[in-house]
């Protein structure tokens, strides 16, 4: 921290007016808790944000798409352009928390901390609205729609001028398995691609007493489950993480008819763009094999997810140092990378950016429930942390030499 007492340019403010922005992050958080929308349906959400943010001085405000808000502070002296993004859409579930600020939206829910991250990207528009000079170009994205395939970053980043001249992006998802005041990084690869694969099995139906005259389609599925299985320990060598997950398997009607199909549909996460080129095919050699071996037809569909999150090593680096900074060593950890995925890697197809993580996990608050859990919530002591570190990241990315 400097001991400015004045918001300068490339200064923090000064610690006091961290904790001063503690209430209103609070209030932001509760706002957004109570009234969550899903993806693609965040209008209420948006206009919110954008009327927040439309009472903070030295920002350009606008809608790039229905349901997402851009807010733009322009440099006063040169400097890079540096996107920050938070995403604001809630989970279609119903919230089975019992403080005062749960869900009043039925069968939606914030289970992801989505209200969290756009609380803290509220935050750092604050203070860096309140700064007197800027260096470069700020922009925060208040993205939608980052729960549902193909994700409002594919739109937002491929299909508006939202990436025209950035040179560095970064973002941040809280983390109820970490404790609050932790901050994770990692350089490289960070989060895997969530693809999806659909399968019928095409069998022939008949009388459950006879299946010599059938051709079942649950015991052919079956049989494909426990194949694909083998896509992953004897087909992919142990250096490489490939998951391969069937999580829905829907046949039949009542107990004495063999039906004449079986739906299988899964999940295949992966990290590795050539392995992820791979396992299309992978898959569709068991299924078009057991099938073959015994009678059936089927119909199969692979459908890519979003791409895997590598994070920029030195981008990763510079957002390392600025946790050293803000939280100190005792707090900085590496973080562990995982089979979830984000559409925060659509940013990192344009430029080089790195995403990290932040402890909300408080045992005593109960706020370690998994993400998407209908008792989800954060320890909200976590907001400051994370505008604390938004706020440093995009100082030091719009000075950081390149
Ligand atoms: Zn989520
Ligand atoms: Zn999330």
């Amino acid at each position: 921290m400097t001991s400015s007492t004045d918001l300068q340019n490339g200064t923090q403010p000064r610690p006091e007016r961290f904790s001063a922005l503690e209430g209103q992050l609070s209030a932001w958080r509760r706002h957004l808790h109570m009234h969550p929308e899903v993806s693609f349906q965040e209008h209420q959400t948006a206009a919110y944000i954008a009327g927040e943010l439309r009472g903070m001085p030295n920002l350009e405000v606008s809608q790039l798409t229905p349901t997402s808000v851009l807010a733009v502070r322009k440099g006063t002296h040169p400097g890079k352009t540096v996107l920050l993004r938070a995403d604001i859409d809630a989970l279609p579930m119903t919230e089975e928390n019992s403080f005062e600020f749960v869900s009043r939206n039925d069968g939606a829910m914030h289970a992801c901390g989505h209200d969290g991250h756009t609380a803290i990207l509220l935050g750092v528009a604050q203070l860096v609205s309140e700064a007197p000079a800027w260096d470069g170009e700020l922009r925060m994205i208040f993205q939608h729609a980052e729960e549902q395939s193909p994700g409002g970053a594919e739109e937002l980043v491929f299909e508006t001028s939202l990436m025209d001249g950035v040179d560095v992006a970064t973002g941040l998802h809280l983390n109820s398995q970490l404790p609050a005041g932790v901050v994770a990084v990692r350089p490289g690869a960070f989060m895997a691609a969530p693809d999806n694969i659909y399968i019928m099995v095409l069998g022939k139906g008949g009388h459950a007493a006879h299946p010599e005259e059938a051709v079942d389609p649950i015991a052919i599925g079956a049989q494909i489950v426990s194949n694909l299985q083998h896509v992953v320990s004897r087909g992919v060598s142990a250096m490489e993480a490939l998951v391969v997950s069937v999580t829905y398997f829907q046949a039949g009607t009542t107990t004495n008819v063999i039906p004449d199909r079986a739906e299988l549909k899964g999940t295949v996460r992966s990290f590795d763009p050539g392995l992820r080129e791979r396992a299309p095919a992978m898959i569709e050699r068991v299924v078009r094999g057991v099938c073959e071996a015994h009678g059936a037809r089927y119909e199969y569909r692979y459908e890519n997810g979003y791409r895997p999150l590598i994070n920029n090593d030195e981008v990763a680096e510079t957002l390392r140092q600025v946790a050293l900074e803000v939280v100190g060593e005792a707090r900085t950890r590496e973080a562990n990378a995982t089979m979830g995925g984000e559409d925060f890697s659509a940013y990192l197809e344009k430029v080089p950016g790195a995403y990290f993580n932040v402890g909300s996990g408080n045992a005593e608050l109960e706020s370690g429930f998994p993400h998407h859990h209908p008792r989800f919530t954060i320890d909200e002591a976590a907001l400051s942390t994370g505008v604390q570190m938004m706020y440093a990241a995009a100082l030091r990315l719009g000075k950081a030499e390149r």
